[in-house]
């Protein structure tokens, strides 16, 4: 058995891959960065997505027509239908897209808390809560391997926190946290744009789909009735996906779909993704577990468990420091 960290670059630090050969199988935990080396390529046997972020699945999107026809690829159904969905809409800068569509089309859809035989070891999925359909791994076969992926805790939240059974083992505890900060962070953006909503009597948010209606949830509580939130017409395939996936309490809020312009003329907050990358905002509303509540996650394995800790999470490592791990570092071998 053997985990290889890989591979990010200097300008792209948070880009999360993992290339694991546990019974002689080679799985991708992970693809956030295109695999250059064909052999390498061809080697992959199966390949496991934690979530839609471009950061875990850009390299999925690049290379996917490149891999063998009979090299399998793992979700959750609510993570494929975003990344077809993203695909479909022009959402993710690629060529071949029908092809790509086709191709993706063959993800397997996994269920939470099942566990799958998969003939050389056994695999089950966990809610992640990083975001609409994030799951974590455990790999069961020579050795056990838990694999997190982002993750997000929110101690009363049904649907964006982890959750996981109280003993789970584990040989390795594979941590990915690209973004570890303390308990405040997940309310600093929000508090920026409930100003700027004070200030205007029109306000227009582009952001990416996801973080569109989280910013709506948020905001659809706190603001009462003072200004009314829309959507715009381009979130509806988002907001399809979430209504049929079980997310309604982030789409029934005191919410429009705007298909027609019908409330253009009127004041209040719209929401949409097209822009977003032209005015390149970013929201930071909580997507990821605070550094507070680590050791409430590493309570759930056995105490032999060993840590590996992946990308950005050194960030805050010193306060880690009551907790043994092994701090990944790129391309090397981990265990
Ligand atoms: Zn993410």
């Amino acid at each position: 058995m053997r985990i290889l960290g890989f591979l990010s670059n200097e300008k792209e630090p948070k880009i999360t891959s993992y290339y694991l050969t546990l019974n002689d199988k080679n799985i991708m935990l992970d693809y956030g960065t295109p695999i250059n080396d064909p052999i390498k390529l061809k080697s992959i046997d199966l390949i496991f997505i934690s979530h839609s972020h471009m950061d875990h699945i850009y390299g999925l999107i690049n290379d996917c027509l490149k891999l063998r026809n009979d090299a399998r690829i793992i979700a959750t159904r609510t993570t494929k239908k975003i990344i077809l969905g993203l695909l479909s809409h022009g959402l993710i800068e690629t060529d071949n897209i029908q092809m790509k569509i086709i191709r993706l089309s063959k993800i397997e859809e996994l269920l939470f808390d099942t566990e799958y035989d998969y003939t050389d070891f056994k695999l089950t999925l966990y809610q992640a809560g990083h975001t609409f359909g994030s799951s974590m791994i455990l790999l069961d076969g020579e050795k056990k391997i838990f694999y997190t992926g982002d993750i997000n805790f929110y101690p009363n939240s049904k649907l964006l926190s982890y959750i996981l059974p109280d003993n789970i083992y584990a040989d390795y505890l594979l941590i990915d946290g690209t973004n570890v900060l303390r308990n405040d962070f997940k309310k600093q953006s929000l508090s920026h744009i409930k100003k700027m909503i004070e200030t205007y009597d029109k306000f227009y948010i582009n952001a990416r789909a996801e973080k569109c209606v989280m910013i709506a949830k948020y905001l659809g509580i706190e603001l009462d009735d003072k200004k009314k939130i829309y959507y715009e017409g381009d979130l509806e395939w988002f907001l399809d996906i979430l209504i049929e996936e079980g997310y309604e309490p982030f789409v029934s809020l005191k919410i429009r779909v705007d298909n027609n312009n019908l409330y253009k003329s009127q004041e209040g907050i719209y929401l949409s993704s097209v822009l977003f990358r032209e005015y390149n905002n970013d929201y930071n509303i909580g997507l990821h577990i605070s550094m507070n509540d680590y050791v409430l996650f590493f309570s759930h394995f056995n105490s032999s468990v060993k840590i590996l800790v992946g990308h950005f999470f050194y960030k805050d490592m010193k306060k880690m420091e009551d907790v043994s791990y092994y701090l990944m570092k790129e391309g090397e071998n981990l265990v």
